[in-house]
């Protein structure tokens, strides 16, 4: 609507500007209700944060329960009962457990914590060289400057590359389209070893960690490694004495059928990041988890963890994900995610025997994708120029079904939809998230 005469100006900076978005006006279960009364059902959990699903009284409960006592203390002048007992409750549930953890309000502050706690866990035994983060060429791990050093996500990447930090990348595990061109498991797992030749290559006194998300989500669409990948990941990162951090910003807290998504492999990473799931959405909250080992020398030393944000540790965010986690676990969502995923995972695979621009189905509890092919029998990716993701998305949001786009591009992936909905979907709302996903493709085709 911009600046013409007459016309209403705008001043929030939407997603793409000038671009026009229905009012939310509220949210019950896995729905969401626009200003004029049109329902979506959210297959996406919004950016696959929404796990509990909308308007869930407890919560909103908790959270003015904690309002009515303190909404916030700033962290060098006070802690919280809700903040220490979020911390120790995630330590509880963690891979391995025994974790410190530190807040922040956005995975992308995760993510750069993570980096920041692992250079400094070096830097205070004197190893002031290891300062290098690797990660992979398909990954997400946040929007700030830190956090999109480390991702290889090209779209957000490509106006900031001047600013970025030259960190070294490695081969993804990507079964669908092996940077190989192997097959598991006669690959012997190429792409985990691509790892340790980059540490041989660069010099392990010269790095500090490497990240990984256990599922790629936004950069590839649910791209789950085979079994054995992370364990040899873990044992080379030991093996050069380099720290393992999981971004579990998407797949952590109940996602994948696991409270972790780490859990699926047997791995107890060093430090974890997580988001999303952690306030299912109901308050921006987020958190840098960090095992004990990690924090030794830290503790040993300057005792000053070098980050922290006005939000840190907000009291109010903490009530409400402790809320989360509590009902997370009264309502055994993690085993629900669990069985829902595998009804929908049959779901997708027979509709993709139908449906042939799907190319694969993946993913693990209710993290799925599905990624869309020009030709199956080749996997020729569609043309960039088609925006076929966009296309599925905006025709499935005219029927009333959320989905995610994950980026294609990198590693000469194509284009994937992720359908992550609330852990809480019913049987008759899977019935209903397959009718309009099948009626969108088949006016796609
Ligand atoms: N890490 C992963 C794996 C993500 O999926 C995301 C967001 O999609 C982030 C980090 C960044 O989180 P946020 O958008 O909350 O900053």
């Amino acid at each position: 609507m911009g600046t013409g005469a007459g016309k209403k100006r705008e001043h929030l900076i939407k997603p793409v500007l000038h671009r026009q978005y229905p009012t939310a006006s509220y949210g019950q279960g896995v729905f969401l209700y626009d200003e004029q009364g049109k329902a979506y059902l959210d297959a996406s959990s919004g950016a696959v944060t929404a796990s509990i699903g909308h308007g869930v009284q407890d919560i909103i409960d908790a959270m003015a329960e904690q309002a009515r006592k303190v909404s916030f203390v700033y962290r060098s002048q006070f802690t919280s009962e809700p903040a220490e007992q979020l911390a120790q409750k995630l330590s509880e549930l963690a891979p391995g457990r025994d974790y410190w953890t530190f807040f922040v309000n956005s995975g992308s502050e995760a993510t750069e914590t993570a980096m920041k706690v692992a250079i400094q866990h070096w830097q205070e035994q004197g190893r002031h060289g290891k300062n290098r983060v690797i990660s992979r060429r398909m990954s997400y791990h946040g929007i700030t400057m830190g956090a999109l050093s480390m991702s290889g996500h090209v779209l957000r990447r490509r106006r900031f590359v001047p600013l970025l930090a030259d960190y070294p990348v490695v081969a993804p595990a990507y079964c669908y389209r092996c940077p190989f061109g192997r097959t598991y498991p006669e690959c012997g797992l190429a792409c985990a070893d691509d790892l340790e030749t980059a540490i041989r290559r660069i010099g392990a006194e010269h790095i500090a960690a490497f990240i990984a998300e256990p599922i790629v989500g936004a950069a590839g669409g649910a791209v789950t490694p085979p079994n054995d990948y992370y364990r040899r990941i873990k044992e080379i990162c030991e093996r050069h004495e380099i720290l393992f951090i999981a971004d579990e910003v998407m797949t952590g807290i109940a996602r994948t059928g696991a409270m972790f998504g780490m859990e699926h492999w047997g791995v107890e990473p060093d430090v974890i990041a997580l988001g999303k799931g952690m306030s299912a959405g109901y308050t921006p909250v987020a958190a840098t988890m960090v095992k004990d080992r990690v924090m030794e020398p830290i503790l040993q030393g300057s005792r000053v963890v070098m980050s922290g944000h006005t939000y840190s540790a907000n009291p109010q965010s903490a009530a409400v994900s402790l809320a989360v986690l509590d009902y997370i676990e009264r309502h055994q969502l993690v085993q629900a995610a669990e069985v829902q995923g595998r009804k929908l995972l049959e779901r997708l695979n027979r509709l993709a025997d139908k449906c042939e621009i799907i190319g694969d189905v993946r993913g693990k509890g209710l993290l799925l994708a599905l990624e869309l092919v020009a030709d199956r029998e080749s996997k020729l990716p569609f043309p960039a120029a088609k925006g076929v993701t966009s296309l599925v998305i905006d025709k499935a949001f005219e029927k009333g079904l959320l989905i995610y786009p994950a980026a294609g591009g990198v590693d000469g992936a194509g284009d994937a939809v992720i359908i992550a909905p609330p852990l809480t979907i019913s049987d008759e709302e899977l019935e209903l998230l397959m009718r309009l996903l099948e009626d969108t493709l088949q006016e796609v085709m």
